[in-house]
């Protein structure tokens, strides 16, 4: 690890050592595929249904209706084209909705669907505070509509949207809601049949369990055509041999997040609310997003007077690690689709910064000061800007 302040944990989080000790001893020397009928398979398979539970138990859905898949990407493609061509094939129409700030994964899975696979789409806008209006959303939802997602809560301002004034009134229509709660878990109580939510999406990176593995909660009652293809394993929706270490991981991660988001929510929201009012002291930077409907753990803030990638890279040198826009759509400096669609002024910088379980409040106020000087710094020489 490079030594220096982590504010990006909604990039990734560190790997809990306590999860990583549940993992150890399925990489260390376990075999076992969960499918094998012997000894060594039936072991791998008790290991996944347990966190298949443990899952199940963190979210207050049925074991049946816990799904793994690769992580985030894989289960927002899985929702979104799974439920898609089910409801095509039974006839019940074309037509998708989602939001102009959801995540690449949907976006780009819905426009994959509209350029491809004969879907029709239709984008709502959000509003400049980076909330969807319920109201129009469901003014986009037709009588072929056959699905709905919108993320619980924005990976880069960190809005937390209103899916109880929207999946009910979609279920009373008959149409799945699909909600990506990649970053809402262990940050915000997910409410799934308040919400009446049909499928929902999760990365066991993004609550301190391991890379590359993830969930998608999908109801027992809504139908899904497979994106992967073979043996049929995970209710025949997602083949593929499963990752016994990595879930197991993401059992243990979801029962850590669970259990300790009681007090884990309050510390990590006083720590931001320090955070971002340390930056916002600073003249010429103002908060992104709404100021309440926020996650816990963000503070997304324009900088007046300093260019993007500039401020980032003095932050880094200075040792600390924030996000610009979203290290998600590859790291890529170019212009956020999210920013760009809340109209984020573009003659500034805009930084994304994420506290988390590993943050320290020494970690903030040194963070602070670091970006004090560094903005400085860079304003004296012009604001970097190219
Ligand atoms: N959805 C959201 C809201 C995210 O923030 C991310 C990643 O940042 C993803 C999906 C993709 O998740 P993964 O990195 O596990 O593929």
């Amino acid at each position: 690890m490079p030594p220096g302040i982590y504010l990006d944990h909604a990039a990734t989080t560190p790997l809990d050592p306590g999860v990583f000790a549940a993992m150890r001893p399925h990489l260390e020397g376990g075999v076992g595929n969960p499918s094998s009928v012997h000894a060594f398979g039936r072991a791998s398979r008790t290991a996944v249904e347990g966190a298949r539970e443990q899952v199940a138990c963190a979210l207050g859905v049925t074991p049946l209706e816990v799904v793994f898949t690769s992580g985030g990407t894989e289960s927002d493609n899985l929702a979104v084209s799974g439920i898609a061509w089910a409801a095509r094939a039974a006839g019940r129409g074309a037509h998708l909705v989602t939001t102009a700030i959801e995540h690449h994964a949907v976006l780009s899975t819905c426009r994959w669907l509209a350029a491809w696979g004969g879907f029709t789409l239709t984008v709502v806008p959000a509003e400049p505070d980076g909330l969807v209006d319920p109201a129009r959303l469901l003014a986009a939802v037709r009588d072929d509509t056959v699905l709905v997602s919108v993320m619980t809560a924005n990976n880069e301002l960190g809005t937390l949207q209103p899916l109880a004034a929207i999946g009910p009134a979609l279920a009373d229509r008959g149409i799945p809601l699909h909600a990506d709660a990649v970053q809402a878990f262990g940050r915000t109580p997910l409410d799934l049949d308040g919400w009446a939510v049909a499928a929902l999406s999760l990365s066991a990176h993004k609550f301190n369990g391991p890379a590359g593995v993830g969930v998608l909660v999908l109801r027992r009652d809504v139908p899904a055509e497979p994106v992967l293809h073979g043996g049929g394993q995970e209710r025949g929706v997602r083949s593929g041999t499963l990752n016994t270490a990595g879930i197991v991981g993401c059992g243990a991660a979801a029962v850590l997040t669970a259990d300790t988001m009681a007090e884990e929510v309050p510390r990590l929201r006083r720590l931001a609310v320090d955070l971002g009012d340390g930056l916002l002291a600073v003249d010429g930077v103002m908060l992104n997003g709404s100021p309440t409907a926020r996650l816990p753990h963000n503070v997304h803030v324009g900088v007046e007077g300093c260019d993007g990638e500039a401020l980032l890279s003095a932050l880094d040198s200075a040792g600390v690690a924030v996000s610009l826009g979203s290290a998600c759509a590859s790291g890529a400096a170019k212009a956020s689709h999210v920013l760009a669609a809340v109209g984020a002024p573009e003659d500034r910088a805009h930084l994304r910064l994420t506290v988390g379980r590993t943050t320290t409040p020494a970690d903030v106020e040194k963070a602070v000061t670091v970006f004090r000087d560094v903005v400085k710094r860079l304003r004296d020489a012009g604001g970097g800007f190219v």
